[in-house]
Parts: structure tokens; C-alpha cells; sequence
């Protein structure tokens, strides 16, 4: 069934084959590469190419989900490079299309848009939960993937549990569940259904809770089958040398990473109180992120007041279903207070 929903010309695709992947041993004298045999123009070794499959990392963050390491892909600009590769995998360009429930995250429209592959919409529900009937009349035969965020970007609330089991059970393509924020949502992550739903896949990130942006690393939780296509379609060493070492840094240390994800979800909780005061502040949507969503009635002055004074907020008052939302991500405590002070004297 998976294979039927794979682009024809991928199932059939010889892929690049690197050095690494005809010489797997790891002693040797290395004259297969063209690499620097002689090291590097850092004091830090990284003359030699990485493992291209990240074996290392995904025993661990197999252990870590429960998971076996061929159902595990890691994509190296964040989970956005997941997503770009996973619409490359099923989609045909002008023929195919995806299912998006907006307000939702940008990069599901712009990865389609730069592959050419169209875009529905079933827009969520006013308290944000998606409109499964509206989801049914929508798609088509073409529809190969519908993008599920859950938690959502930029609404911060979890979708129901039950309106993704009904997708996964009815829909014939591939379903997304984009788990960027499920660290700070307080709920099990899909992870415990990829067994029983080989359509499942789930995306999280090592950007948000794991606090390492910076590296660029995403996970892709699938079906083994997709894991092996995505390793085809995939650039050979995507995830470099420094990435996978300090990433297994931290998964060692993820008491760190639960702490703070603690430390996150306290600030919340006062910044919600906090907010609430506001009475410039109108509505505050339920969270289960480490943002918060507002809907005031001057979401541009407030930003550009905001902005004078060196706090930075998102404006989404412009996505449709958002009109007059502000989106705040949960800072320090210290920075937390010092926006509360700035709404305060707006
Ligand atoms: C932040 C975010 C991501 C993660 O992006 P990375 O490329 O891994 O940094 C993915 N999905 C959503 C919804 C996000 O908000």
C-alpha cells in the first residue's frame, strides 16, 4: 500500500553511493574519499565525512522513543529538510497535492510551492480543532499527505486525539503529525501507533524542548519502507560530524533538557496569569506549547511599541483565523517580566 503512494520514478531510483556506503569498516587506511588525510584548518579534527546514516544517534534516540532505528530518519536543516524531502517522496509535481489545516505552520505551503505540488485547505474550527467532514469533501484521489501539528503553529493547542485517529483510519495517503511542541504538551506522542498505522508520520525536533536550534536536526518517526526511500532521496552526509557529536551530548543529558522543559512550562503558567491582567490583551488562546497565542484589538502598535523597546513578538494578525493574534514565545523569567511591564505601560 506504501508503495503505491511513492513517486513511480523513486521506487525504481539508484541512489548516489558514497564512499561510506561501500566500505562500512572503520579501521583502515581511508583512501577513498579525496578527504584531507593530513587534518584540518581547525584545532578540531573534521577532516573525515560522517556517518552518513547517523547509526550512533539512532541507537540512542531508539532507545530514547522506543523505537527501532529503522523506523528513525534524521534530516539535517531541522525537520524542515524532512518535510521538503517527505513532499518529494510522495508528491508529483502539478499532479499531486496536499491537505493543510490552516492557520497551521508555513512550511508545509512553502516546501509544496517549491516543488510545485498544489495545496487544499480545511481550515480548523474556531477553537482550532480540524473540521473532519470539511477534511473528507476536500481531498481527492491526488491527495497524498494531509499535514497534522500537534500541537499546532500558531494556535499552541494539541489537536484531538480522536480527529487524527479518524484521518489515520479513513485516509488512504500518508498523515503528518508534526510534533514539534509535544514536550510541553503533557500527552504521549503518536510515536506508540506507528505500528499501527504504516501511513503514520510523525515529525519532531531537536529546535524547540532540546533547546539546540541551532544545530539543525529533525527527526522523522515512519514506517521503515519510508525511512528507506527518504535515505535514498536524501543528500549523502546531511547531518555533519559536530551535529551528531554534541546532539548525542545532549540525549545523554536529557535531565537538562527535562528540567528545562519544567523550568518552560512554570513561565507559562505565570506569563498566562500575567497576561490575563492585561486588559489590552483580549482573548488568550489554551496552550499546550511553550507559546502563547493573544488576540488583542491593536496587535500592529502593540508589536511596533514592543519592538522600540527591544521586545520581539510575532505577529500573526494577518493569517486568516488569527486576526489580532500576537504570538509569544515563553522567555526567561526575566524577560518574561520585562514584556509584562511593556504591555503594562502601553
Ligand atoms: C519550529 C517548528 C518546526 C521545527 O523546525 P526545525 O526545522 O526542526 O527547526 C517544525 N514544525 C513546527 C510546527 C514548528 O513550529
Amino acid at each position: 500500500m506504501l508503495e503505491k503512494l511513492i513517486r513511480p520514478h523513486i521506487l525504481n531510483l539508484k541512489p548516489y553511493s558514497s564512499a561510506r556506503d561501500e566500505y562500512k569498516g572503520k579501521e583502515g587506511i581511508f583512501l577513498d574519499a579525496n578527504e584531507n588525510a593530513i587534518g584540518s584548518a581547525t584545532d578540531r579534527l573534521f577532516n573525515r565525512y560522517p556517518d552518513p546514516y547517523q547509526h550512533e544517534l539512532k541507537a540512542l534516540l531508539a532507545e530514547f522513543h522506543g523505537l527501532r532505528q529503522e523506523q528513525i530518519f534524521v534530516g539535517g536543516a531541522g525537520s524542515d529538510e524532512c518535510i521538503e524531502l517527505i513532499i518529494r517522496l510522495f508528491c508529483e509535481p502539478q499532479a499531486d497535492n496536499i491537505l493543510l489545516l490552516p492557520p497551521t505552520y508555513g512550511m508545509y505551503e512553502v516546501s509544496a510551492n517549491v516543488n510545485n505540488v498544489r495545496i487544499k485547505t480545511a481550515n480548523l474550527k474556531p477553537d482550532f480543532q480540524p473540521d473532519t467532514s470539511k477534511i473528507f469533501q476536500t481531498i481527492d484521489s491526488h491527495t497524498k499527505i494531509i499535514f497534522i501539528c500537534s500541537p499546532n503553529n500558531p494556535t499552541a493547542n494539541l489537536i484531538h486525539l480522536e480527529s487524527i485517529l479518524e484521518i489515520l483510519e479513513k485516509f488512504e495517503g500518508i498523515v503528518v503529525v508534526d510534533e514539534a511542541y509535544i514536550d510541553f504538551a503533557g500527552t504521549p506522542s503518536w510515536t506508540t501507533q506507528l505500528e499501527h498505522f504504516p501511513n503514520l508520520i510523525i515529525l519532531q525536533t531537536f529546535s524547540k524542548a532540546w533547546g539546540m536550534a541551532g544545530l539543525r536536526l529533525g527527526k522523522t518517526f515512519a514506517n521503515p519502507l519510508v525511512v528507506n526511500y527518504l535515505n535514498k532521496i536524501k543528500l549523502p552526509y546531511n547531518i555533519s560530524q559536530i551535529a551528531q557529536e554534541i546532539v548525542l551530548e545532549g540525549l545523554k543529558n536529557s535531565e537538562k533538557q527535562q528540567n528545562m522543559v519544567r523550568e518552560i512550562l512554570a513561565e507559562r503558567q505565570k506569563l498566562l496569569e500575567e497576561l490575563g491582567k492585561i486588559a489590552l490583551i483580549k482573548y488568550i488562546f489554551p496552550t499546550d506549547a511553550n507559546f502563547v497565542l493573544v488576540k488583542t484589538e491593536k496587535p500592529q502598535q502593540i508589536y511596533e511599541d514592543l519592538v522600540r523597546q527591544k521586545i520581539i513578538l510575532r505577529d500573526r494578525s494577518k493569517v486568516s483565523l488569527c486576526e489580532g493574534c500576537l504570538r509569544i514565545t515563553v522567555g526567561t523569567g526575566g524577560e518574561n517580566k520585562a514584556l509584562i511591564a511593556a504591555l503594562r505601560s502601553f
